[in-house]
């Protein structure tokens, strides 16, 4: 659709739709993917990573052009994402190792700061956290017992239900921990973990240095941090020994919490839910099932990304086999692209001549556009208009106060502190987004929007006017002294001297 076609087909379906905010939706589901750039998919241009299922939902929904993680890499992201918080404002809010503590408000334990579930569970939802956790469990760092009752964990945050990977998938341990316990542990084969930095904690421990040719091809660690105890034929992050029956197959990973989701959205019956669902794709190891293997043409992190668009596909049909048409269904990243990421999986060679951050700069770990500026895209029937686009700046952050707005809860004061309530922009009904927007870096110099306005705040600043100049190319720094201090000033002003 043309331009002014779509600013026509936006107009009348507003004053069809006009009031908005009177109804909340039965469901709203939270569609989280893991390292997934700008660029990655057909619904952006992708040309070679097809994902109808992704471009029905933006069919029928509004698809964001200046959408934006919290930081360019998994923790923070999604600890701003929960809380509705600059990460940077809880010190040490980093990539957590697999068997850090929980670095999210306990309810009720009269902490000032309060969850994005905690509040959907105020309006009435059932809530449920399936996927990829990677915020800490328990209340010890490295003193989690993996063979009883893990506690506090996602149900102490408000999450009625939860079927999490502790961490990420190159970090032991290689489980999923229903509702607080491992699922299929057997007792008389006790987990143990540990982070100790050293090359082989256990006699027996089979890591990539001592037993290679237990390695898939795809499994082969890239450096020496992915190197440790090897499960399923890949090697990871940490060492691990027991759990056997436990443990999970990559290959089946994403079926496995795909059908959990699915059967939450059956088990529900019918109650209002609020699914945060984390895939692992298309996050590193990648070892698709094999009936999406060679399908994308762009190698297995292509096909990595048809299998979470299949995970989409799924979890969109469940809904509406289950009476949830009425859904608000949100989709979006963590962090931008990685083509090659701790393993030899011949992503590097695949994606050689593409850009998944496309058409900008940058990926996960940067504050270039690409770290943060993620695909989103928000579908609601009748309250958002289909086959829209918004190019409103707005940041993950944000979804806690304007989720709390479309469901007519109240956010406790002192909560949600960098959290703005743009439920209008969230709906596409309004292009009004952020003013500004801090990035966050992994490491290194900060960046920040003002507008179309990017500083990179290192001991050269760079200043870049992104309307002209998306890819950062064009330092603008010394032509516009003015408007470089005001980004600083800002910028300085809200994260103070670091
Ligand atoms: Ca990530």
């Amino acid at each position: 659709m043309r331009k002014g076609g779509r600013l026509i087909a936006v107009l009348v379906f507003l004053l069809l739709a006009l009031p908005v905010l009177a109804v909340k939706p039965k469901a709203i589901v939270l569609f989280y993917a893991d390292d997934l750039g700008y660029g990655d998919t057909s619904v952006y241009g992708q040309r070679k990573v097809l994902t109808p299922n992704l471009e029905q939902l933006a069919r029928e929904g509004c698809l964001f052009r200046d959408a934006h993680s919290a930081t360019p890499i998994c923790t923070p992201s999604r600890y701003s994402l929960l809380t509705g918080r600059y990460a940077f404002r809880r010190p040490g809010t980093r990539i957590l190792d697999g068997d850090a503590k929980l670095i999210l408000p306990v309810e009720g334990s009269g902490e000032s700061e309060v969850t994005l579930p905690v509040l959907m569970k105020h309006a009435g939802y059932r809530t449920a956290a399936i996927g990829k956790w990677h915020l800490g469990l328990g209340a010890g760092e490295g003193a989690i017992d993996w063979n009883g009752e893990i506690k506090p964990s996602p149900r102490e945050v408000g999450f009625d239900r939860s079927f999490v990977m502790a961490a990420t998938a190159d970090r032991v341990p290689c489980v999923f921990i229903e509702d607080g316990r491992v699922a299929g542990l057997e007792a008389d084969d006790p987990i143990e973990v540990s982070y100790d930095n050293v090359e082989r904690k256990w006699p027996d421990e089979t890591t990539a240095r001592t037993n290679p040719e237990l390695l898939k091809a795809w499994g082969r660690p890239s450096d020496r941090q992915h190197d440790k105890t090897i499960v399923d034929g890949i090697s990871r992050i940490g060492h691990m020994r027991g759990g056997r029956s436990a443990r999970w197959k990559d290959q089946e990973l994403a079926d496995r919490i795909t059908t959990e989701a699915e059967n939450f959205i059956r088990e529900s019956a019918d109650a209002p839910i609020f699914l945060y669902f984390a895939t692992n794709d298309i996050h590193v190891p990648r070892d698709p099932a094999p009936k999406f293997r060679g399908k994308s043409g762009l190698g297995i992190r292509g096909d990595a990304t048809i299998q979470m668009d299949d995970s989409l596909g799924r979890i969109r049909k469940a809904l509406r086999e289950n009476g949830y048409e009425d859904t608000l269904f949100v989709f979006t990243s963590d962090n931008g692209p990685r083509v090659s990421d701790g393993y030899e999986d011949g992503a590097r060679e695949a994606w050689a001549d593409e850009n998944p951050s496309a058409p900008y700069s940058g990926g996960k770990y940067t504050v270039f556009e690409g770290g943060t500026r993620v695909p989103m895209i928000v579908a609601w029937p009748g309250q958002v208009a289909p086959g829209t686009e918004s190019f409103a700046l707005l940041s993950q952050t944000d979804f806690a106060r304007s989720l709390a707005k479309i469901v007519g809860v109240e956010v406790p004061s002192g909560a949600c502190g960098d959290s703005q309530e743009l439920s209008y922009v969230l709906l596409g009904q309004s292009a009004d987004g952020r003013e500004s927007l801090v990035e966050q870096p992994a490491w290194g110099p900060w960046g920040y929007r003002k507008g179309s306005w990017k500083l990179i705040d290192s001991p050269e600043p760079q200043l870049y006017f992104l309307d002209s100049d998306p890819a950062e190319r064009n330092n603008l720094a010394l032509e516009r002294p003015d408007k470089l201090q005001e980004l600083q000033r800002e910028l300085h002003a809200l994260i103070g001297h670091r």
